[in-house]
């Protein structure tokens, strides 16, 4: 089975579904990331009637899997890389401060490694460049000489990076915009006497096929989108290297809240340690992969390397039994289509953003891009598109909504998450509303499946309390945390 069995009614998702296929749409996005969700929000501000199409949950590709700093792209300056530093800054700035409900300013410690043979000074005086590159916005950094460490400032996200994703999703009214998970576009093919993209997609949930027509495609899959474009016969000149990173999250046993940057002393890397409510994050891994499917799994090397890492460094907390659960996610690293891998660590190749126009049809493909920078890369989508197509409503006059600040004992409810945030399965609860499968051993049931009764009595509220659905929906659950299901990515 690929596919958790949920044949159940949703009114939003059933009113998004009909919208879909009856209207014809500026723009279809085809992917719901970080990126595809934040350009939803601005084509709405915009006037744009938009559909968002995403073939899993919102947020459940490489956007749930991140380390949640909002940063200013401090490694780059190893590289001198000034205008890139200055542009993650500009937006790591702007989004601490328009939505401070959702980043919030955070001191993170840089350690210096003995292993480099980099004076600690002349560190201290890229920290200074690195906050002067900020307009001095942030905390003025301060080197601790007796332990060697360095403090400044940077951004973390509050509650997820899956929750972050989701709220640009409603932070306007929906007008005659619609996004639906759960569907994935399969083929698109252009009608050039129509002049529209005709999208061939299904419902995954209930197993139907459906036409959706849009004038333009933002292509926004992430490392899918090189696939998606081939399939689509669309040639670029760019694609994705993929750059598989592991993360550790562990109980942390003694108050350890500071956010930690060590260095590695190896390929000019960093490893961090990010508190995160009950756990922190270790980590991350960086590893070439080839293909997506191999990428997102975690396996026994990146856990001894990580492990290892924490041992030189005589980390206490960071051992096997602390492991509460783990998080991996493939980079969308973008290079030049002619660009040869040759054992590049991939730390050096460019983090940044490329959007290439289609030569002859209206389609862009978003490469790369970061958290971090996601506001600056719809603003450029956006910007793009107004030159090339008026929008068919007129500009949103409607103040964009701020979610609130959620802490662990202030869940969503069930049914609000059902009623209003587009969740509809166990995985959607436990790992994208809440933080419940990271934060509790296996996957939000317990080390002794303490939680079973409290998990499924969440089940049962979202099978819209049908025990018979609710029985088959947890067990499919509850194979697939056991690695007995395969929960079908794509
Ligand atoms: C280990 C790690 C740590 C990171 N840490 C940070 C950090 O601290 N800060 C930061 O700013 N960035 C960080 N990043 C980078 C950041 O997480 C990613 O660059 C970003 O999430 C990519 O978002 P995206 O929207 O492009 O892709 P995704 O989130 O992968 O979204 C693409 C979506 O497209 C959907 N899709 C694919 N094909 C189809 C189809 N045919 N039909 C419909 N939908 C489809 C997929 O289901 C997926 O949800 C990190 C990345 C990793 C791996």
């Amino acid at each position: 089975m690929s596919f958790p069995p949920l044949p159940i009614s949703h009114p939003l998702r059933d009113d998004h579904l009909a919208k879909l296929t009856a209207s014809n749409f500026d723009v279809a996005i085809i992917g719901g990331g970080i990126n595809g969700a934040c350009l939803y929000h601005y084509l709405k501000q915009q006037g744009y009637k938009t559909a968002l199409l995403e073939a899993h949950d919102f947020g459940s590709g490489t956007s749930q899997n991140s380390g949640m700093m909002i940063w200013g792209g401090l490694l780059y300056l190893q590289n001198f890389d000034f205008t890139t530093v200055y542009q993650f800054s500009r937006a790591r700035d702007y989004l601490i401060k328009n939505f401070p409900t959702e980043v919030i300013p955070k001191e993170f410690h840089f350690v210096h490694s003995k292993n480099t043979n980099r004076n600690k000074y002349a560190d201290y005086l890229g920290f200074v460049l690195y906050w002067l590159l900020s307009h001095g916005t942030r905390r003025f950094p301060k080197f601790n000489i007796m332990n060697n460490t360095f403090s400044f400032e940077e951004g973390l996200l509050t509650q997820s990076d899956a929750r972050f994703t989701l709220s640009w999703l409603n932070r306007l009214p929906q007008t005659q915009s619609v996004c639906v998970n759960y569907f994935k576009v399969n083929q698109a093919q252009y009608n050039a006497s129509k002049q529209c993209w005709e999208l061939e997609g299904s419902d995954r949930i209930f197993n139907q096929s459906h036409l959706v027509q849009a004038k333009y495609v933002v292509n926004a899959c992430g490392v899918w989108s090189d696939q998606f474009n081939m399939k689509c016969e669309i040639k670029t000149n760019y694609k994705h290297l993929l750059s598989k990173g592991v993360y550790l999250n562990v109980k942390i046993t003694n108050n350890d809240d500071k956010a930690t940057i060590y260095e590695m002393g190896q390929h000019q890397d960093v490893i961090t340690y990010i508190p995160w409510g009950p756990i922190a994050l270790w980590g991350p891994t960086e590893t070439t992969v080839n293909a997506v499917e191999d990428g997102f799994v975690v396996n026994e090397q990146d856990i001894d390397f990580l492990i290892e890492k924490a041992k030189s460094l005589d980390l206490k907390t960071v051992t096997r039994d602390n492991i509460v659960s783990t998080r991996c996610g493939i980079r969308p690293l973008v290079v030049e289509s002619s660009y040869e891998n040759h054992g590049d660590y991939t730390l050096k190749i460019s983090r940044k953003h490329q959007i290439e126009h289609d030569r002859l049809r209206p389609w862009i493909t978003i490469f790369g891009g970061k958290l971090s920078g996601c506001t600056t890369v719809a603003d450029e989508v956006t910007k793009m598109l107004l030159k090339k197509l008026t929008p068919s409503l007129p500009v949103s006059d409607a103040s964009p909504f701020r979610q609130n600040a959620q802490t662990k004992a202030d869940y969503p409810d069930v049914n609000e998450s059902m009623k209003n945030e587009y969740c509809y399965t166990l995985d959607d609860y436990l790992r994208r509303r809440t933080n419940m499968a990271q934060w509790i051993e296996n996957s939000g049931l317990g080390s002794n499946e303490e939680q079973l009764k409290a998990v499924k009595a969440i089940c049962l509220q979202l099978c819209l309390g049908d025990p018979f659905v609710a029985e088959q929906h947890f067990n499919f659950y509850y194979n697939a945390i056991s690695g007995k299901n395969v929960y079908d990515k794509i």
